[in-house]
Protein backbone atom coordinates (compact mmCIF):
# COMPACT_ATOMS: atom_id res chain seq x y z
CA UNK A 1 0.00 0.00 0.00
CA UNK A 2 1.72 3.21 -0.63
CA UNK A 3 -0.41 6.74 0.42
CA UNK A 4 0.21 10.47 0.19
CA UNK A 5 0.19 12.89 3.02
CA UNK A 6 -1.46 16.25 1.78
CA UNK A 7 0.95 19.08 2.34
CA UNK A 8 -1.35 21.75 2.58
CA UNK A 9 -4.56 20.18 4.50
CA UNK A 10 -2.16 18.46 7.45
CA UNK A 11 -2.68 20.48 10.37
CA UNK A 12 -0.61 18.91 12.88
CA UNK A 13 -2.93 16.78 14.84
CA UNK A 14 -1.07 14.13 14.91
CA UNK A 15 -3.55 11.08 15.40
CA UNK A 16 -2.46 9.10 12.15
CA UNK A 17 0.68 8.51 14.45
CA UNK A 18 -1.34 7.45 17.49
CA UNK A 19 -3.35 5.06 15.57
CA UNK A 20 -0.26 3.88 13.46
CA UNK A 21 3.69 4.66 14.83
CA UNK A 22 4.93 2.47 12.19
CA UNK A 23 3.76 4.38 9.72
CA UNK A 24 3.14 7.67 10.28
CA UNK A 25 5.97 9.92 11.87
CA UNK A 26 5.45 13.50 13.06
CA UNK A 27 8.03 16.03 13.23
CA UNK A 28 8.56 18.15 16.60
CA UNK A 29 5.93 20.57 15.37
CA UNK A 30 3.22 17.45 15.83
CA UNK A 31 2.86 17.74 11.96
CA UNK A 32 3.24 14.19 10.00
CA UNK A 33 6.88 14.12 8.76
CA UNK A 34 5.87 12.96 5.24
CA UNK A 35 3.40 15.64 4.33
CA UNK A 36 3.70 16.60 0.46
CA UNK A 37 5.44 13.27 -0.08
CA UNK A 38 4.13 9.57 -0.82
CA UNK A 39 5.30 6.54 1.30
CA UNK A 40 5.01 2.87 0.96
CA UNK A 41 3.11 1.34 3.88
CA UNK A 42 5.57 -1.50 5.64
CA UNK A 43 3.48 -4.54 5.00
CA UNK A 44 1.37 -6.05 7.90
CA UNK A 45 0.40 -2.07 8.64
CA UNK A 46 -2.26 -1.84 6.79
CA UNK A 47 -4.97 -2.41 9.12
CA UNK A 48 -3.72 0.63 11.41
CA UNK A 49 -2.61 2.78 8.56
CA UNK A 50 -6.05 2.58 7.51
CA UNK A 51 -7.05 3.78 11.04
CA UNK A 52 -4.29 6.46 11.05
CA UNK A 53 -6.13 7.36 7.63
CA UNK A 54 -9.89 7.38 9.13
CA UNK A 55 -8.87 9.30 12.05
CA UNK A 56 -7.27 12.83 10.24
CA UNK A 57 -9.79 14.86 10.88
CA UNK A 58 -8.41 16.70 7.50
CA UNK A 59 -8.63 14.10 5.20
CA UNK A 60 -5.23 14.54 4.50
CA UNK A 61 -3.91 11.49 3.54
CA UNK A 62 -5.14 9.18 0.72
CA UNK A 63 -4.91 5.93 -0.63
CA UNK A 64 -2.66 5.71 -3.86
CA UNK A 65 -1.91 2.52 -4.54
CA UNK A 66 -3.80 0.28 -2.55
S1 LIG B 1 -3.76 13.22 11.63
FE1 LIG B 1 -3.84 14.28 9.63
S2 LIG B 1 -3.61 16.43 10.13
FE2 LIG B 1 -2.88 15.26 11.89
S3 LIG B 1 -0.67 15.02 11.62
FE3 LIG B 1 -1.67 13.22 10.73
S4 LIG B 1 -1.94 13.75 8.55
FE4 LIG B 1 -1.58 15.64 9.65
Amino acid sequence: MRVRIDGENCSGHGRCAKYAPNVFRLDDDGYNADRGNEIDVPAGEEDKALLGIKACPERAISIVDA
